[in-house]
């Protein structure tokens, strides 16, 4: 491959690495970070910045910490501290120190260095940089003007340095209540970048904090903690989404501040200069049919739309996980939609079809009928005369044929099974009809089919119930189609599973489906709530699955693909209940773009 080729395939972050390296800008380095704010759990849109930092750290023989930026104390919890590290380490990733007692071990905290950014905020003080504002934050609004009129200069911009310690200092020490001061830079009120308009730099709040307790009731804002956080942490390359475009000026702003008068070895009166990491912005994450905001899910949550933030329709890690999607899934997703510099919608079928890929490969195949019919093989005899039949033990109980199956196809390590044939079985009831059109390939009064590794059979009657449903199917086999072929070469259209009454083992199934109905259900073009588009269909429970006998034996998180069905996994309420429940992942195919073409 020639330089350019290479170049070429490398996403532009990526190319900046190497540009970096190359001119020796970090001495070879590769230091980035994923800061997430525990006020919520991962979701898929995470997944993408976990998957770039901790990826292009990988690559490049660098590493990335995990750090939560725990600035706002009334939002946050410990909670989503353990879930966030624990979703992860489940997607593969891991940071230096990382340890094995609780999921956040090693992990890194804003709120550790609030003594370090205190000092750095007198600094600016002393500078002249930063002062202590009395405006409320109605009133901070109105000074800050718009777009198109350039704000107004706060009363208090002028106050002394002496006084503006002494003020920062009562702050810290509770003297003023909530809201009622804060400390601002001294930057531009009429600069055209708003985010440069006096930013405010501390604001007064007295909350207890998942970590630092009452300590402190001033707290850093974003703005001025995270290039400070990334600095003290020696970041190289600091990747943000989008958003954050016109606020690099201001992270810039505060390290320069900072860097004034300081030296490179240290002599003078400010000390050594401190590192000063590069902002990089790639296109934040977005994806149809669902919501990527902690707030919305969170709305989710507490409205009880979803049974919480694991439940499998959410689009949080976790939900995926519960939903049965694994770690590489994702990552293969992540890396198939790639890093940009503009924001693109991403088709959520994208996601399924990872998470088809991979379980393809590697999920067993087993057979379960959801909705069951009963069918009856009314010639089925009594004693088989093929290998490991058994005899039935009463008369008109019929034999058992127990048949070789397929564990998967896509992998000839996974071997076979044995599935037992008898006389009563279950098919899915939506593959009979009792007035079949011609172009339906599955049972129907005189039709043939094709039972799945079994035998042909025929239906010969049907049996109603007395309310007009049916109940039992009537059918003969051909003892000549033992595995599934008619030696005499006679095709059938349609193969159906099935299952052995006898032997069935009975199931809970939870059929999910999409959450929302609508493509971009929180666009600002519509004129409702989000949550107006909710998908009535999203959760189908069924109660009365009968699944093969080795589906016995499924463990909490087992992934399984029921043939014709989709791929399944063993819900955690499984083991809490005593019973088995399968949630579905994903069906076979992409249903809903079946409809929209409709
Ligand atoms: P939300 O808007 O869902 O609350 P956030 O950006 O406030 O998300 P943080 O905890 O601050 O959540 O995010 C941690 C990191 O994840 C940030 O670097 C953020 O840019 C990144 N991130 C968040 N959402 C997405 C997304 N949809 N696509 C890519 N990266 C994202
Ligand atoms: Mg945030």
């Amino acid at each position: 491959m020639s330089e350019s080729e290479t170049k070429a395939s490398l996403n532009f972050i990526e190319q900046i690495i190497e540009t970096d390296n190359a001119s020796g800008k970090w001495g070879g380095r590769v230091h980035t970070r994923f800061p997430p704010e525990p006020n919520g759990y991962l979701h898929i849109g995470h997944a993408k910045s976990i998957c770039l930092n901790f990826g292009v750290a990988k690559k490049y023989g660098g590493v990335c910490n995990l750090r939560f930026d725990d600035t706002n104390p009334m939002r946050e919890d410990v909670e989503y501290v353990k879930s966030i590290a624990t979703d992860i380490r489940w997607l593969g990733f891991e940071w230096p120190d990382i340890g094995k007692a609780e999921p956040e071990d090693g992990a890194l905290f804003a709120s550790t260095y609030f003594e370090q950014m205190y000092q750095f905020a007198v600094e600016l003080i002393k500078k002249g940089k930063a002062f202590v504002c009395d405006l409320s934050a109605i009133e901070m609004r109105e000074y800050r003007g718009t777009l198109k009129a350039p704000g107004k200069d706060s009363p208090h911009r002028t106050r002394s340095i002496e006084e503006n310690l002494d003020l920062f200092q009562r702050m810290r020490k509770g003297e003023f209540h909530d809201g009622a001061k804060s400390l601002r830079a001294k930057i531009d009120m009429a600069s055209p970048n708003l985010n440069l308009r006096d930013p405010v730099m501390y604001r007064i709040v007295f909350a207890d904090h998942h970590r630092v307790g009452n300590s402190w009731c001033i707290f850093p804002t974003y703005d001025w903690a995270h290039g400070l956080e990334d600095s003290l942490e020696g970041i190289t390359h600091s990747l943000c989404t989008l958003e954050f475009e016109n606020h690099r000026p201001l992270y810039d702003w505060f390290i320069d501040a900072i860097n004034e008068g300081r030296t490179d070895d240290g002599s003078g009166e400010w000390g050594k200069k401190i590192i000063h990491s590069q902002q990089i912005e790639f296109a934040r994450l977005k994806i149809n049919y669902t919501v990527l905001s902690k707030r919305k899910l969170l709305e989710l949550v507490r409205d009880k739309h979803v049974s919480g933030w694991d439940d499998p329709r959410m689009p949080t890690i976790s939900g995926l996980r519960r939903g049965g999607y694994t770690p590489a899934s994702i990552r293969d997703f992540c890396t198939d939609v790639g890093v940009a510099k503009f924001v693109s919608t991403i088709d959520v079928g994208r996601l399924e079809n990872a998470v088809r890929a991979d379980l393809n490969k590697t999920a067993l195949r087993r057979m379960a009928v959801l909705d069951p019919l009963k069918v009856t093989i009314t010639n089925w005899p009594d004693e088989l005369d093929v290998d490991g039949a058994e005899k039935a033990t009463e008369a008109g109980a019929g034999a058992v044929d127990w048949i070789d199956a397929v564990n998967n196809p896509e992998d000839d390590g996974a071997g076979t099974r044995k599935v037992p044939f008898g006389k009563t079985l279950y098919i899915e009831r939506d593959d009979f009809m009792e007035d079949p059109p011609k172009k339906f390939f599955r049972l129907g009064p005189g039709r043939e089919v094709r039972l799945r590794y079994g035998y042909f059979i025929t239906c010969n009657e049907f049996v109603k119930n007395d309310a007009g449903e049916v109940v039992e199917l009537l059918c003969t086999y051909d003892p000549a189609t033992r595995g599934g072929d008619s030696p005499d070469g006679r095709k059938v259209k349609g193969t159906l599973h099935w299952v052995s009454a006898a032997h069935a083992v009975n199931a809970e199934v939870r059929v999910y489906d999409r959450l929302f109905m609508e493509p971009d259900p929180d666009s600002p073009k519509h004129e409702k709530d989000f949550k107006e588009f909710l998908n009535p269909d999203s959760l189908k429970v069924l109660t009365d699955c009968r699944l093969e006998p080795a589906l016995g034996e499924a463990k909490v998180g087992n992934r399984i693909q029921f043939e014709r069905h989709g791929y399944f996994c063993v819900d955690y309420d499984a083991e809490k209940e005593g019973r088995l429940i399968f949630n579905r992942t994903v069906g076979l195919r992409d249903s809903w773009a079946k409809q929209k073409g409709k």
